[in-house]
This record gives structure tokens, C-alpha cells and sequence, in this order.
């Protein structure tokens, strides 16, 4: 059986285990939470700092060119594209998820008029199928959302499908869909496809170019830890960035913002998801947040990611099964994202006691206790440590009380 003593040795041998010291993690925390919102870089606090004292507090309007705020969002994005496999000037940041999923996904069926059919599945994150839901309204043309099984994807993609919009890494199951083989079928059958990476950047090796994809999205508070509420991406393949229109257009798209025409003309390029001013504390903090993964290949970072969530679940049914604690979702580590599920009737209340004791994942409904492995900061021993703090509160029925059934907002 595996010991702590073999997690301190994976520890010593890990190629990524200098990497833990660029973050501030709160002294005794296990934080297995990173695919929800990870941990502080150190280099975010003295850029935020500066981005305010100097930026804002000193050198204000003149920042927009002195500190190249302007340029942020493409600057970012370039630096993101090789995380996520994307060629340069494919990807900029703003905005939000659900917001860029409704500019691309408008682009997208305005590309493909004749047909009126999004296919989706049931494992995607509610937001994406919400922003479907609400633009098929708008747009009040016949347009409907199928929402499949994730393992009927495949022969849902028929020739009236307009767009395929799917979110590569399942936020519970951790299933990933085989990006090249779904975008192939979508291309085959006519229709375009948005993938959300949402639960991917950061964690699973980028291959948007590689497959060919024609839009992504996805959010960088979550493995690339760019801070509550740090703006998202949108990536736009290159043969499509100047044929396409997203319903929402502002003045940071424009050809010429600064020439302040009252007409609308589209910038080229990926500048044309743009809409306006972006938060530029946020983007700061965002940047040096990124700058972390510049001496990481996302290879290595997968590769550790796959250990962990095998030896975590392996250890968990050996230490915690007798409970009644069984893994959710895939069991193929060689394919799924950086986060495992665990069922129990009593989720809730288990991890509220395991936050309590200062392991801190989160809970899905229904009955889903979930961690998230983020291997730039993770180590194997807090693997170790999370799985022997769980047994305790199973073992003890330290989760029995109260206090630790009562839901809060946020979960
Ligand atoms: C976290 C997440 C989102 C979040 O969307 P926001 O609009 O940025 O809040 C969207 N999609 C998926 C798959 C997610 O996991």
C-alpha cells in the first residue's frame, strides 16, 4: 500500500515542485480548489500593487500608453494561446465565459443561416446551455438547443446542425471529449464548433490549432489563477476571424476606436471580440499570473495532474470505500481533466468538515465532493494528507453536526 513516505519521495522527485514557492498558500491549507478559483501568485501582489500605486495613483490616463493597458488583452492572449494550443493573435482576453460564448456563439449561427440546431450535451456547465437558451429567444428564428448524453455527441451531430458547443472537460465527471474526432464529425456534417476550456486551460495539454477547432473560450481564474473575477478568453481560428460578426460590438472592436465615427467598422482580426474597457487591475494581475507558466510545458504539468487524481482516488476507495464513498465519473486517468468527484449521500456536510479542518474542495450537487489538483502548487503529500483528513471525518463522523448541513450561497 502506498505510504506517506512514497508521497514524499514523488515529491522530491517532481520536476514542477519549485514552482509551489511563486504562490502564497495559507500556512496549513490543504487547497485542492485550484479548478474553481486557485491560489495567489507572489508576482500578482507587487504587480497589483504597482498597477494601482504608480498606474492608477500616479500616471492615470497616460497608462492606457505608458503601461500599454491598451494592448493588454492581445498581449495576454498571446501569452495564453501556447497554453491552450492556439497559434499567435487566435486568442484575447475580456469579458466573461458566458459573455464571449454569446458573441461567438452568435457569430457562429450567423455563419450558418440555413440550418437552426446547437447541439450540446448534458455534461456541459448550465451558463453555456443559459447563453444558447437566451440567444435562440433573441434571435426569435427557429432556433433549438439538443442536449445529448456526452457519449451521444457523436451521432447528434447530423446535417442540420449548425453549431456543436461543448465544454472539452466535464466540471464533475472529468471526462474529456476527444476534441479531434468531434470537431472532425462537426466539420464533416457543416456545422462549426466552440469549445469551452473552461475546466482544460491550465490543466490539460492545448491542441485548439491541432484539431482545427473554429471558437473557444474559457476563464483564467480558475487553473490559471488570474484572481476572482480575472477576465476570460475567446479564441477565433484565423482562416474565420475576419468573416465573422459577433452580436455584441462596442468601441474596443472598432477599426479605429479613436477616430470615434458614429458608424461601426469591424476591426481585423481578433480585436473584433472586443467590446469595451476592460478591468485593468484585474488584466495586471492576470499577466504576471500568467507569466508563472512561462518555463512550464503543459506536458509535464498534465502528466503530474494524471498521477495525482490516480493516486488520490486509488487511496480514497482503499482508505474511505468502507464508507460508501465512490468515485464519480472516469476512471480513464490517460483522458480526463484535473479534478475528481467523489459521491456520498452526506457530501455536503463531509466537506464542510473537511474545510473546516482546513482541506478545502467543494461541493456539486447532488451528492458530489470535489478537488481539484493544480500540479504548479500541489504537492503529492497534500494528496497524502486531504485522503488521511477525509477518513478522519468519515471514521469519526466528525461531518455529523449541525452546523455542517446548513447551505450556504455559495458551495
Ligand atoms: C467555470 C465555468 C464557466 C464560468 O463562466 P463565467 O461566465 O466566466 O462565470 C463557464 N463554463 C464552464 C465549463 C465552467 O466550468
Amino acid at each position: 500500500m502506498f505510504t506517506k513516505a512514497d508521497a514524499l519521495k514523488l515529491d522530491a522527485d517532481d520536476m514542477l515542485k519549485h514552482k509551489r514557492a511563486e504562490f502564497s498558500i495559507p500556512e496549513g491549507m490543504i487547497y485542492l480548489d485550484g479548478n474553481s478559483l486557485g491560489v495567489l501568485p507572489k508576482a500578482a501582489v507587487a504587480r497589483v500593487k504597482h498597477a494601482v500605486d504608480v498606474e492608477w495613483g500616479v500616471d492615470l490616463i497616460t497608462s492606457w500608453n505608458k503601461h500599454g493597458w491598451f494592448q493588454k488583452p492581445l498581449v495576454i492572449g498571446n501569452k495564453i494561446a501556447r497554453l491552450i494550443g492556439a497559434p499567435k493573435d487566435s486568442v484575447i482576453v475580456a469579458d466573461s465565459i458566458s459573455i464571449n460564448m454569446f458573441k461567438v456563439l452568435s457569430a457562429a449561427l450567423a455563419k450558418n443561416p440555413s440550418r437552426k440546431v446547437i447541439v450540446s450535451d448534458s455534461g456541459n456547465f448550465p451558463s453555456d446551455l443559459y447563453v444558447a437558451q437566451g440567444l435562440s429567444g433573441f434571435l426569435n428564428d427557429g432556433h433549438t438547443l439538443r442536449v445529448v448524453e456526452p457519449e451521444a455527441v457523436m451521432d447528434a451531430i447530423t446535417e442540420d446542425v449548425a453549431v456543436v458547443m461543448l465544454t472539452e472537460t466535464d466540471y464533475r465527471s472529468a471526462r474529456r471529449h476527444d476534441m479531434k474526432a468531434v470537431t472532425d464529425k462537426a466539420h464533416a456534417m457543416g456545422a462549426l464548433i466552440i469549445w469551452d476550456l473552461a475546466h482544460s486551460a491550465g490543466a490539460v495539454p492545448g491542441r485548439l490549432e491541432e484539431v482545427n477547432a473554429d471558437f473557444a473560450v474559457g476563464c483564467t481564474y480558475k487553473y490559471l489563477n488570474g484572481g476572482p473575477g480575472s477576465p476570460a478568453f475567446i479564441f477565433v481560428h484565423p482562416r474565420l476571424q475576419n468573416e465573422v460578426m459577433p452580436a455584441l460590438v462596442g468601441w474596443w472592436g472598432h477599426a479605429a476606436p479613436f477616430a470615434f465615427a458614429p458608424e461601426f467598422e469591424v476591426a481585423s482580426g481578433i480585436i473584433r471580440m472586443q467590446c469595451g474597457t476592460q478591468p485593468m487591475l484585474s488584466m495586471q494581475a492576470l499577466d504576471a499570473a500568467i507569466d508563472v507558466w512561462a518555463d512550464v510545458e503543459m506536458v509535464d504539468v498534465y502528466a503530474k495532474a494524471q498521477k495525482m487524481c490516480a493516486l488520490f482516488t486509488e487511496l480514497a476507495e482503499a482508505r474511505c470505500g468502507a464508507h460508501g464513498v465512490t468515485l464519480y465519473g472516469s476512471r480513464d486517468f490517460a483522458h480526463r481533466g484535473s479534478h475528481v468527484c467523489l459521491r456520498h449521500a452526506q457530501a455536503y456536510a463531509i466537506m464542510q468538515a473537511l474545510i473546516s479542518r482546513r482541506v478545502i474542495g467543494d461541493f456539486r450537487a447532488p451528492d458530489m465532493m470535489r478537488f481539484g489538483f493544480a500540479p504548479l502548487y500541489n504537492s503529492y503529500t497534500d494528496v497524502w494528507d486531504a485522503v488521511e483528513v477525509l477518513r478522519e471525518v468519515l471514521d469519526e463522523r466528525l461531518w455529523d453536526v449541525q452546523q455542517f448541513r446548513e447551505r450556504k450561497a455559495v458551495t
